[in-house]
């Protein structure tokens, strides 16, 4: 992983305070999104960290998650599979609430997207306190997958979300 690229995509992440409660300090991805050489630098490292796992499918977490996730599962070449916010997946569903930096929710999984054994990566613009990720964890289990690691652009450290993920394996790029 080059300093450089970490370095210009760190430049990259917009920090938008009080969003979208008073007292969050939102780090918005948009600024690396709308660039492609960001973007495609982005991608780059998360695929450094997919190769050389056995890797059957990407889920990505609703919303940002899809944005990473699925350009990470194309370029592999390997199925990717949405985590939803409750009430937007059409099929029969596993869920799971969950708590938020700022706020609750409950997300779903179709329970056919992962086949009993298939190893998973799951990935995810943010890891923040860990509750949506150990959620989504619990999910993938529940429908019998492999959590193989989890991998976010962004960390937000001084929450210890990753405390909550254990033991899985855990990678993030820009640490905060
Ligand atoms: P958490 O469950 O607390 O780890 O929250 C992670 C989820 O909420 C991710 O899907 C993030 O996109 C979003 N999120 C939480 N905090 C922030 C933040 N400060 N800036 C941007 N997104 C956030």
């Amino acid at each position: 992983m080059s300093a450089d690229v970490v370095k210009k995509l760190r430049d990259g992440i917009r920090d938008v305070p009080d969003f979208p409660k008073k007292g969050i300090t939102f780090k918005d991805i948009t600024p690396i999104l709308k660039d492609g050489d960001l973007f495609r630098a982005s991608i780059g490292l998360f695929l450094e960290q997919c190769r050389g796992k056995q890797i059957d499918k990407i889920v990505g977490i609703d919303a940002r998650g899809f944005l990473f996730g699925s350009a990470v599962a194309y370029a592999l070449g390997i199925g990717f599979v949405p985590l939803r916010k409750k009430g937007r997946l059409p099929y029969k569903t596993e869920s799971a609430k969950y708590s938020l930096e700022y706020g609750e929710a409950e997300m779903e999984l179709h329970i056919d997207a992962i086949v009993r054994g298939e190893q998973v990566v799951l990935i995810d613009d943010l890891l923040a306190t860990g509750g949506t990720s150990a959620s989504a964890a619990a999910l993938i289990k529940k429908v019998g997958g492999d959590l193989v690691a989890a991998i976010f652009l962004i960390e937000l450290e001084f929450l210890n979300g990753r405390e909550k993920l254990k033991p899985t394996e855990i990678i993030s790029f820009l640490k905060y």
